[in-house]
């Protein structure tokens, strides 16, 4: 892809600065969300994932610590051959909310080349992220102000229907 670091650098460069903005004008939003915001945001997570590889990102395998549930960790230890309470020890915790997350960032699953080891086998909340494709996007505008700063294609989502809706 050929502008998918340029996106990047554009996301680090404005990240910061968007952040007021981005809460301001999601707040705005949910107070008129409907289906037609979904369809918008499914055809701009569409353009954005076009545009932006992962591979030349892996922020949120690097920054976000995705829950792991009891399906997953039987799953990943089908994969890797591994006990489930040997999995747990070397690889989980218990964040704030009580959840199981990774013990690490980044993720102790993240290669050198920023793929995943386990991609195949993946935690269910690492396949849902970013969360803004059609029928979850209008249900995580809180959690989309957030990761605007973690990720950049829901900064470049959030950028584009600013743009639409004259904000800049
Ligand atoms: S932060 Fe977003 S763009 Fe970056 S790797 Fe994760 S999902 Fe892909
Ligand atoms: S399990 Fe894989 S996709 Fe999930 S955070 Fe770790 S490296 Fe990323």
């Amino acid at each position: 892809m050929e502008d998918s670091l340029q996106h990047i650098k554009n996301w680090k460069n404005k990240r910061r600065a968007q952040k007021k903005p981005i809460k301001k004008f999601l707040q705005l939003v949910s107070k008129r969300k409907n289906k037609q915001l979904d369809n918008k945001a499914a055809d701009l997570h569409q353009k954005a994932f076009s545009k932006i590889d992962c591979l030349d990102c892996a922020n949120c395998c690097t920054s976000i610590p995705p829950i792991v549930s009891r399906s997953d960790v039987k799953r990943l230890c089908k994969a890797t051959g591994m006990k489930e309470a040997e999995f747990t020890r070397q690889y989980l915790r218990q964040d704030e909310d009580d959840d199981w997350v990774m013990n690490t960032t980044p993720c102790p699953f993240l290669q050198e080349d920023n793929k995943c080891s386990v991609y195949e086998d993946r935690p269910k909340a690492c396949r849902k992220y970013p969360h803004t494709d059609a029928d979850e996007f209008r249900n995580n505008l809180g959690l989309h102000a957030g990761n605007a700063y973690y990720c950049p294609a829901v900064f470049f989502i959030l950028e584009e229907m600013m743009k639409a809706a004259g904000h800049k």
